[in-house]
């Protein structure tokens, strides 16, 4: 013990430069990553921020967890770059946040890498420079549990509170909502306290193999809900073992030991994150699996000239987006340039009034999904989402808190697990 410790001071002398210079980098990288189209909520009337106060939000996907700005508990100290954290989602009025865990990022991204040993893995450098424990840098289940951890760390109740039953979210609305017949209204606007789910980004993080018997696939998923996720996305931007990704090489539906981890995952209540999944996958859980809950945490629609030029990639068929809604699944609507042509407000906007406006999705179906701090650019922080307000004032105000919060939080109410 004695010489560990000698020997730790001249360790952690050599070792704090580089931590140090490493944070600097990192800050630099997230500046670089995650920046804001508008940093001030300009154009926004008083009438518009006063009814914005009265709204309850819920957001399908932020990857906030993968970064520590300042310490794992970072995410609740207000930070003047990247997207998100605790005050900025509650000056937001930000009642509910859905955390998705990435654990392999390509950057940069080439769709002939697929799922394999991708080299560029963005992950790997954070994890590093962040200095968290080396067994996470090329592990992505490790590097998946760990930020659940941090989740869990937390998740203390006050500013975070972490949602796993339907029991913990009706007490969560009991205690600082107010319900009335058009939705959610805050007790306390702008004081509350953040609800969070936890979401996967990509399966390929339960390292499961073909060889795997019944039994360790059931042991994997249940480390997996043990931990707190109650989401999983088959897929990131990549194929993987599990299926295909719609950024992937092959673009192939469901894999025999996909179906066996949706089997599995059916029996352990899981929901289904659609977003980065191939056609072929998406047509696959819709036909194999009637009862699992769907949704699509951040996604854009392919509805034209909206989106521009965009590559599909990230867009989710019309089509598909009406079998999803007619499932009673809900939509994630980004604020990112792939997903909404721009990333302006008004933009974002367009895409809700289109998905409102299109009989086979339909307001109720269509919620945020932002993908703050997602290595996007964003239309604005997490603090400002009054602009977004502004530019649906139009709708009546049912629709609106339906878009804005009431439809996914109806959603969870509904398909999180009893226990
Ligand atoms: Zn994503």
């Amino acid at each position: 013990m004695r010489y560990a410790s000698l020997l730790a001071a001249p360790l952690l002398a050599l070792t704090l430069p580089f931590l140090q210079s490493g944070c600097v980098l990192v800050k630099e990288a997230d500046e670089e990553l995650n920046p804001v189209r508008h940093k001030e909520a300009t154009g926004v009337r008083e009438s518009t921020k006063e009814l914005h106060r009265t709204l309850m939000l819920a957001d399908l996907h932020a990857d906030t967890l993968m970064l520590d700005r300042g310490g794992k508990k970072g995410i609740q100290k207000r930070h003047d770059y990247g997207h998100a954290d605790v005050p900025r989602w509650r000056e937001g009025n930000v009642g509910f946040q859905m955390l998705t865990v990435a654990t392999i990022t390509p950057k940069p991204y080439s769709e002939h890498l697929n799922g394999g040993w991708i080299l560029p893995n963005a992950q790997w450098v954070l994890a590093s420079f962040q200095g968290w424990p080396p067994s996470t840098w090329a592990n992505s289940r490790k590097h998946g549990l760990y930020q659940a951890k941090k989740w869990r760390i937390n998740g203390n109740g006050k500013a975070l509170v972490p949602i796993r039953t339907k029991g913990d979210l009706q007490r969560f609305l009991d205690q600082h909502y107010r319900k009335t017949s058009l939705g959610w209204v805050p007790i306390d606007p702008q004081n509350q306290p953040v609800a969070s789910v936890l979401g996967l980004e990509g399966c390929h993080a339960l390292q499961l193999k073909d060889t795997d018997t019944d039994e360790q696939i059931a042991a994997r998923v249940k480390e997996f809900r043990d931990a707190g996720f109650r989401v999983l996305a088959p897929t990131h931007n990549f194929d993987n073992e599990i299926g295909g990704g719609s950024e992937g090489s092959e673009r192939d539906g469901l894999t025999p030991l996909g179906h066996r981890l949706f089997r599995e995952m059916e029996r352990q209540h899981f929901i289904c994150d659609l977003a980065h999944a191939s056609n072929a996958t998406v047509a696959d859980v819709l036909k194999h699996y009637p009862n699992m809950p769907l949704l699509v945490s951040h996604t854009g629609i392919d509805f034209r000239p909206l989106v521009g030029e965009q590559q599909e990639t990230r867009l989710l068929s019309r089509k598909q987006a009406r079998q999803i809604a007619q499932r009673g699944g809900i939509i994630g609507v980004g604020l990112w340039p792939e997903a909404v042509g721009d990333a302006e407000p008004e933009n974002v906007a367009r895409m809700i009034h289109r998905c409102i406006k299109d009989p086979g999705i339909g307001s109720k179906h269509v919620v945020l999904g932002s993908d703050m701090d997602g290595a996007v650019e964003a239309a604005f922080a997490a603090n400002n989402w009054c602009m977004l307000t502004e530019e649906l004032r139009g709708l009546p105000e049912g629709t609106l808190r339906d878009v804005m919060g009431g439809n996914t939080i109806r959603f969870f109410l509904e398909h999180l697990p009893e226990e």
